[in-house]
């Protein structure tokens, strides 16, 4: 480990701390002006007679803080709150973190929960227990988590007449999913993730797109790809080997979440990361908790530095340190795909960005995470539909064809990543599967590498040949294998191989043995 990322840990460590210390004392962090916005937005909206209220805020915006505040104002207001969350698993959570902002009296409804307390003025629910439970009374605030996931049992309470009076506000990231709209009227939206990118709360995600895999073959099953096929469409051996190479040429060793479409995906993947000597674990919904809270742990102490899953790695997730995000699950759902991006995009100490290894095209398909967004709830009415599909951006996120980096718009004449430099401007093209970027002609066209940063890889390749015994020879393959000729007459000076150029020739090893393997 190294002293930065041994700083980075005690400074998030000194965080946890002092929320703990802040909750047994009963204080805790003034609240951001944005949350503040919400809060007001909320109670504004109530005061107005509003009953049915969907908050929508970026994944990392500090829900859990809005919730609290909410929860206070009842209770200053001589009211009782219902907190109802999606799963069971987030009940004990969800009433940590409120200890954890200050909120003492909270209980639970569910079996024989250690917590439950029926005089409790806050009490969390699971959607599950709601159907079997008599619901307690004079509750004057309900909150519902993760509200784009809807549930049956939720909609018969809220529908039932005794509780038409009292105000739901349902919090979500990603307010998309169908007939919303039925079950909340008004939608709130104080801060998009745009805006705290910008303001740092939130850090950039930086997407890399290589080329997608082919899924021309892959049925639309209920909205999404039919899981089967696109597990046979995307987990062979050339599309896991590629996850890794990329993550080796591009991921910077960072902490990393990977997401797979199904369990034998992620398995996959996780066993390919491990070939290559990066200490990985695997997570799905059957892993028991306590070994979930053990890979956690070393995750953040980074002796794992790769957890790989299916989809589970999701709500409630406490990884801020995961700084790369490798997404290997197409997906045609907006929703998935800006939570996926979302578990990237907290701020630790020392991190200004998350790299995303979009190896399933959901950025091509749907559009960069910071764009997506709509104005109106999904009620089912065609009025809405076409507000809907009117705000609908096209995709317009464009990449390097040389890096797959994502280009700022508008596109800079040379590649803020690899340097590459683009000429001519023709329509988007794609040759033999591979994407080439939006607006440059590839053909002939590539940009050379300067001469001074071919004398680098030169000498830097001269110098692990020395280090790992090889011939000078084997340097000057691999400079062909690199630029498509061979190095100058003129000796290079021997030189530190940066981590790009090591990473680039383990990866080189690894597709060479792969190739050796399946001969
Ligand atoms: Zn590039």
């Amino acid at each position: 480990m190294t002293a930065s990322s041994d700083e980075a840990l005690l400074a998030w460590a000194e965080r946890i701390e002092g929320a703990e210390r802040a909750a047994q004392s009963g204080t805790t962090r003034p609240l951001r002006n944005y949350q503040t916005t919400a809060v007001d937005a909320v109670c504004n909206a109530i005061d107005a007679g509003q009953r049915r209220i969907l908050l929508q805020l970026p994944t990392g915006g500090g829900k859990t803080r809005i919730a609290a505040e909410l929860i206070k104002q009842e209770f200053d207001a001589g009211e009782r709150v219902l907190f109802i969350v999606p799963r069971l698993s987030l009940i004990e959570q969800s009433a940590r973190s409120f200890e954890a902002e200050g909120i003492a009296d909270v209980g639970v409804i569910q079996g024989r929960h250690h917590r439950t307390n029926r005089h409790a003025r806050a009490q969390v629910a699971s959607v599950q227990t709601l159907g079997r439970r008599k619901l307690p009374d004079g509750i004057g605030l309900a909150i519902v988590d993760e509200a784009h996931l809807q549930f049956k049992t939720l909609q018969k309470v809220m529908g039932c007449r005794s509780w038409a009076q009292v105000p739901f506000v349902g919090l979500s990231a990603t307010p998309w999913s169908k007939g919303l709209g039925k079950w909340y009227r008004l939608l709130l939206k104080p801060v998009s993730a745009g805006e705290l990118i910008g303001a740092g709360h939130l850090v950039p995600p930086k997407v890399f797109c290589p080329p997608g895999p082919d899924l021309s073959g892959v049925k639309i099953t209920a909205g999404d790809f039919n899981e089967g096929q696109l597990s046979k469409a995307v987990n062979t051996t050339e599309l896991v080997g590629n996850v890794i190479q990329t993550w080796l040429a591009k991921g910077e060793q960072r902490p990393t979440l990977v997401y797979g479409v199904d369990r034998a995906h992620a398995q996959h993947l996780q066993e390919r990361f491990i070939e290559a000597g990066i200490a990985a674990a695997y997570i799905d919904g059957e892993t028991a908790m306590f070994e979930r809270e053990d890979i956690f742990e070393q995750f953040r102490c980074d002796d794992v530095k790769v957890i790989t899953s299916v989809g589970c790695l999701d709500t409630g997730l406490d990884l801020p340190m995961a700084s790369c995000i490798v997404d290997a699950r197409p997906t045609q759902s907006e929703m998935r795909h800006v939570q996926t991006i979302g578990r990237g995009l907290r701020t630790f100490p020392g991190k200004v960005n998350c790299i995303v290894l979009d190896h399933a095209g959901n950025t091509r398909r749907l559009g960069l995470v910071t764009d997506i967004d709509y104005d109106v709830l999904d009620d089912g009415t065609p009025a809405a539909a076409a507000k809907r599909k009117a705000a609908k951006r096209i995709c317009e996120a464009i990449f390097c064809g040389e890096c797959h980096a994502q280009l700022p718009v508008p596109k800079p004449r040379v590649c803020p990543d690899c340097g590459k430099i683009f000429y001519a401007v023709t329509p988007v093209k794609e040759r033999d599967g591979e994407l080439v970027e939006y607006g440059s002609n590839r053909s002939g066209n590539a940009a050379e590498p300067s001469p001074a940063t071919k004398a680098i890889w030169h000498g830097a390749l001269l110098r692990i040949a020395r280090e790992r015994g090889y011939k000078a020879g084997w340097a000057t393959y691999k400079y062909r294998e690199k630029f498509g000729h061979w190095p100058p007459r003129f000796p290079a000076t021997e030189c530190e191989p940066t981590v790009e150029i090591r990473n680039w020739v383990w990866s080189r090893t690894i597709a060479y043995a792969k190739a050796r393997t399946s001969l």
